[in-house]
């Protein structure tokens, strides 16, 4: 038989705000490669082309960001400007298509 899970405390006061966080693209990135991906942040900080304490600072940002948007009910917008390059990434090696190696990438 499971044991039972032992009982936690939690603050149950959302406040359903709405309206949106913005998140901007390199921040999305670090989560998507650390948090979805489950990647080390060096790794992800050499396949984003930044410092693994970028990494690092990116990470907390967008956490707090989407905590914000998962407690208050806000949307999440990803804010692209020109300061961005939108890459494709090779399937095999993960870097962009036009940087990596592979024979069949991309
Ligand atoms: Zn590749």
């Amino acid at each position: 038989m499971p044991r039972r899970k032992r009982k936690r405390f939690v603050e149950l006061s959302f406040h359903e705000k709405g309206g949106e966080v913005v998140v901007f693209p390199d921040e999305a990135e670090a989560v998507r490669l650390v948090d979805v991906l489950g990647m080390s942040q060096k790794r992800a900080a050499e396949l984003m082309g930044v410092s693994q304490p970028t990494i690092s600072r990116l990470l907390l940002q967008a956490r707090r960001k989407l905590g914000i948007a998962m407690l208050e009910s806000r949307r999440i917008r990803i804010e692209f400007d020109d300061s961005f390059i939108a890459v494709k990434r090779c399937r095999r090696c993960l870097k962009p298509v036009d940087r990596c190696g592979c024979e069949d990438g991309g």
